[in-house]
């Protein structure tokens, strides 16, 4: 098994600083707008921008979880419509209605979970706009769905497997790929 580093915890910190200012320059601004964290580790990307947002701008960006492992549509047996929404504090519902949401995962390949979770934001209200960002686009997409912000395109075999590894939960900031 050969792995190899393709971003390094500096590369990583560049390529969120830049999606940073990338969503501040799209959206005019933060006005309006609302980060959704795909269950792990979109949620901390999502953080990261919060953070970065906060220190360019100086406005607080809210940020919401979205779990939606059950709402998938090609897992075993029907499709349960079935997802965990959280708001970061649980006074907080969330209220998607005419917002703009910018949706983060860490990698995306066939589409399918992007569909699913725009599946059940749109369950909750009709969002103004959905953009969606990922820091790592690793292609063989299933589904008519592209990134607004990208970290960094890695075109992979389907052999290949890509591994985010976030601070929080790893103790590093790195991306490898890994070849089985
Ligand atoms: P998709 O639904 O687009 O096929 O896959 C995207 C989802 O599966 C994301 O939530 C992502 O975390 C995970 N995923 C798919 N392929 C990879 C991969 O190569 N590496 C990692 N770390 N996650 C992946
Ligand atoms: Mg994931």
């Amino acid at each position: 098994q050969h792995e190899h580093v393709l971003m390094d915890a500096t590369g990583v910190r560049r390529a969120l600083t830049r999606i940073a200012h990338e969503i501040l320059e799209k959206n005019k601004g933060f006005e309006n707008c609302m980060l959704i964290g795909v269950r792990t580790r979109g949620i901390y990307l999502a953080n990261r921008i919060a953070e970065l947002i906060l220190d360019i701008e100086n406005v607080p960006a809210p940020v919401r979880e979205i779990d939606v492992t059950h709402y998938r549509d090609d897992r075993s047996g029907r499709p349960e419509k079935k997802f965990k929404l959280q708001a970061e504090s649980a006074e907080s519902p969330m209220d998607i209605h005419n917002k703009k949401l910018i949706l983060f995962d860490d990698v995306l390949y066939t589409g399918r979970t992007v569909r699913a979770a725009m599946d059940a934001l749109m369950d909750l209200g009709r969002p103004q706009i959905i953009q969606l960002a990922v820091l790592v686009d690793r292609g063989h997409r299933e589904l008519p769905i592209r990134p607004d912000y990208v970290g960094k395109n890695i075109p992979t075999s389907r052999m290949e497997s890509i591994e985010v590894q976030l601070n929080e939960v790893d103790g590093v900031d790195q991306v490898v790929i890994t070849q089985q």
